[in-house]
């Protein structure tokens, strides 16, 4: 039973790797046997670290999608089975005053690099005629509006659209393309909402497991979804929530 969740000889690229939910994913994948490529605009020393002192396999690669195409030349000839799509940011101001500045840099490297990173990985594993898989990192922004996020949430539209798109294109060669969508997460990504008391305070009680997200509760799931027990699963966006989506 526990070999369907094995990821032993896989290699894992994994970006954003150096912090929150994209260090928790390495972390997990690597235990459960990969060998994790860790991915960021900088060095992912502490998440190597993590991995290594557990007797896992890592390095950190550096990254940075201000240029959209950064991994184009990553994947010909590595040896990559298995890519988890992290890097993310986000920008707040209302609607009325942002920028165009602020919408090109979340749509850059939320939605365009997110695409051609999964074009790079996906045009090498056809041509291996190998099998691999894809977890993209969507939102609960995927499918509601948020407020004074405009571009975040185009994006992470977009991120649950690509993943679909792709997981018709490449059902047939035995990649699967999936999506998680996390909920309220204690991360940086989420430092304002959580110093804000109202807003925090709105957002806790509307999650019916009663607590945010731990970056953690997103690595088990990033791992089931790169093992053969999720084979048959593919253009999922899965929820990772604590109940929010259902409430
Ligand atoms: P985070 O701690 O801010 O992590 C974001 C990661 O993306 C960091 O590693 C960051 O690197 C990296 N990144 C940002 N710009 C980059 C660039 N130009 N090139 C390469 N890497 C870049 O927040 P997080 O919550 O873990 O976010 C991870 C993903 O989860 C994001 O896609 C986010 O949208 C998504 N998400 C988070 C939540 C939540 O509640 N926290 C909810 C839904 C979705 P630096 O450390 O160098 O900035």
């Amino acid at each position: 039973m526990s070999d369907l969740f094995s990821l032993e000889g896989h290699k894992a690229l994994v970006t954003g790797a150096n912090t929150g939910i994209g260090q928790a994913i390495a972390v997990a994948l690597a235990a459960q046997g990969a060998t994790v490529t860790c991915a960021g605009r900088r060095a992912c020393d502490e998440t190597v670290d993590m991995i290594t002192r557990n007797g896992g396999s890592a390095t950190t690669l550096l990254l940075d999608f201000a240029d959209p195409m950064a991994a184009r030349d990553s994947f010909a000839g590595a040896g990559y089975t298995l890519l988890v799509n992290n890097a993310g940011i986000i920008r707040r101001e209302d609607s009325t005053d942002y920028s165009e500045a602020d919408w090109d840099a979340v749509i850059d490297v939320n939605q365009k690099a997110l695409f051609f990173t999964c074009q790079a990985f996906g045009r090498e594993l056809i041509a291996q005629g190998k099998s691999g898989a894809i977890v993209n990192i969507a939102s609960l922004l995927s499918f509601q509006g948020g407020i004074r996020v405009p571009a975040y949430t185009a994006s992470k539209h977009a991120v649950a659209g690509i993943t679909k798109i792709l997981a018709n294109e490449w059902a047939p060669h035995g990649i699967t393309v999936n999506a998680i969508a996390p909920g309220y997460i204690a991360t940086n990504n989420t430092d304002a909402l959580r110093a804000d008391p109202e807003r925090a305070k709105a957002i806790l009680d509307r999650i019916p497991a009663g607590r945010w997200g731990a970056a953690e509760d997103i690595g088990g799931t990033a791992a089931y979804l790169c093992s053969r027990a999720a084979k048959y699963v593919t253009g999922a966006v899965l929820n990772v929530d604590g109940g929010w989506m259902a409430r």
